[in-house]
């Protein structure tokens, strides 16, 4: 099939899938009016396929000669991870800051596993890798849309998998083994797009000891496949089309829903891991490794959004000059900038992975850039909120505005700067309350690993030894001790 249209991947989705939104199976989800709000905002990713404009950067040809998203394709050189960073800012600018998800977190899962697949097989006698070979022909000929379950609902966080208690489902893992395949039952939390999706592919979220081995399981599953089903994420906006009051939560629903693993089958050939501990680490950091890219490269795409919203209010307001407010409104455009930054240093000193030949973004620069972004969010939205005023908390409904009765009292009051027409300063207003929403918070802070996760890697890859090679030396403090970089400078200062 290779590229797919918009309408043939809407068409997928009728596939008898289980989805539960707001209390109610959905019996066909191309037709509820919220969840065509994912599936719209995912299929931009067909329509940029399709589009001439679009299509030399997103998509590319495969080993085969076919043409394929080029995301799907395993990125090798340095020119791939910078293309990939344009792809994830197109989709970023186009679908207002949410980069359009029918293959956005997937395919960092499918790389991971491309990665960690030969090190099982290697090790282990498996024949992994050519498992995930072919499920990555089978994504490219179909043109699949890929979710990626990663992280496990949990229960007690501070227990291992196998000692949870009251029942040992809080995370997934095989409950039988079969010759043709496995069962497999637990739940997975917050995965993006998921219920819109043809593809899942399911992977550890955590290192895994000799005790959990049932749970270190890694697998490509049909979003239809018996015994799977979806408990869509509440969205924040109930109302469907109002992009007046709902400029953004109107547009863009990810739905991150809950995955619920009720004894499915995953046949041998759709396997990945099955048991082999040791690994289940290897795959949860590479895919931390692969994911940063997307990570950073659409949140700095955010950031133009969430600078730009405070400067046309300070404008819209008359404030711009004001000392307090260009402060404010230079550490926003700090933060957007440093973002980006950041991002495209990670990718221009990226990494190599030997054995696969896929690289990936430098591990430092790249939690250093997730750290920060997600570390300042909360001041970027308190300085949005400060420059916007009160009235993002209070303003009128856009029925109110559009009411004769009250239309005039709101068109005269709610006015800015002359010139500024009260609609737009109402259509800001409303943007601002979006962009400063929960979700966004929450998004921000957790979504590619909490704060923690960031500061562990962080930790773990700076070189102490070097710094504290440094200091010695500025404090003439000589213990014998040998650094490659330090212990060869010229003496200073110099002894003339
Ligand atoms: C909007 C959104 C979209 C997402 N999309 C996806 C997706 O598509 N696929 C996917 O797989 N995941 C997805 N995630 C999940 C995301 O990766 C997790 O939210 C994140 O890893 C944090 O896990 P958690 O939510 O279970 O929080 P918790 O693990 O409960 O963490 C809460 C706090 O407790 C701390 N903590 C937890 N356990 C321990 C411990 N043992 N020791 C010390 N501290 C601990 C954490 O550091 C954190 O500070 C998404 C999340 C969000 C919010």
């Amino acid at each position: 099939m290779a590229l797919r249209t918009p309408q043939q991947y809407v068409e997928s989705l009728r596939d008898g899938r289980v989805v539960y939104l707001m209390g109610k199976r959905v019996p066909d989800v191309t037709q509820d009016p919220i969840l065509q709000i994912c599936i719209k905002w995912m299929a931009m990713d067909y329509v940029m396929q399709q589009d001439p404009k679009y299509q030399d950067l997103v998509t590319d040809l495969n080993e085969q000669g076919e043409r394929v998203s080029f995301v799907f394709k395993a990125q090798k050189t340095r020119d791939d991870l910078m293309r990939l960073r344009e792809i994830v800012k197109l989709w970023g600018r186009v679908c207002f800051g949410k980069p359009s998800g029918a293959k956005f977190v997937g395919k960092d899962g499918l790389n991971a596993v491309t990665v960690v697949a030969p090190r099982v097989d290697r090790a282990m006698g498996t024949h992994y890798a050519d498992n995930v070979e072919s499920y990555r022909r089978f994504l490219q000929e179909n043109d699949a849309s890929l979710a990626l379950a990663m992280t496990d609902v949990k229960g007690d966080r501070s227990l291992a998998p196998s000692k949870q208690k009251p029942h040992q489902d809080y995370y997934v893992h095989i409950v039988e083994e079969r010759k043709d395949g496995i069962v497999v039952r637990g739940a997975k939390a917050h995965i993006s797009e998921a219920p819109l999706s043809n593809e899942l592919i399911v992977v550890p979220c955590r290192a895994m000891k000799e005790d959990d081995k049932d749970y270190a399981v890694s697998f490509g599953v049909p979003a239809n496949a018996k015994g799977l089903s979806f408990i869509s994420a509440e969205p924040e906006m109930k109302e469907p089309g109002n992009f007046f009051d709902y400029p953004l939560s109107a547009s863009v629903y990810i739905n991150d829903a809950m995955v619920i693993f009720d004894d499915v089958f995953i046949p041998n050939e759709r396997i990945f891991l099955k048991g082999e501990w040791k690994f289940a680490g290897h795959i949860a950091h590479m895919f931390g490794n692969f994911h940063r890219l997307s990570a950073e490269t659409y949140k700095a795409v955010e950031l133009e959004l969430l600078a730009g919203a405070a400067a046309l209010m300070a404008e819209y307001n008359n404030v711009e000059h004001v000392a307090h407010i260009r402060e404010k409104l230079t550490w926003l455009a700090n933060y957007a900038e440093a973002t980006e930054v950041l991002g495209r240093a990670a990718c221009e000193h990226c990494a190599l992975e030997t054995e696969s030949g896929l690289v990936y973004p430098n591990p430092m620069i790249a939690n250093i850039a997730k750290l920060y972004f997600a570390d300042n969010w909360h001041q970027g939205t308190k300085y949005l909120q400060d420059i916007a005023g009160g009235i993002v908390a209070t303003a009128p409904a856009a029925a109110d505005y559009y009411n004769p009765e009250t239309h005039d009292y709101i068109e005269k009051y709610l006015g800015g700067k002359e010139g500024i027409p009260t609609e737009h300063r109402l259509r800001l207003i409303k943007f601002i309350r979006d962009l400063g929403s929960s979700y966004e918070d929450v998004i921000t802070l957790h979504a590619e690993g909490s704060l923690a996760a960031q500061r562990l890697s962080i930790h773990a890859l700076a070189e102490f030894d070097r710094y504290k090679a440094a200091a010695k030396r500025a404090a003439r403090i000589n213990d014998g001790s040998h650094d490659p970089i330090y212990s060869q400078l010229p003496e200073f200062p110099p002894a003339i």
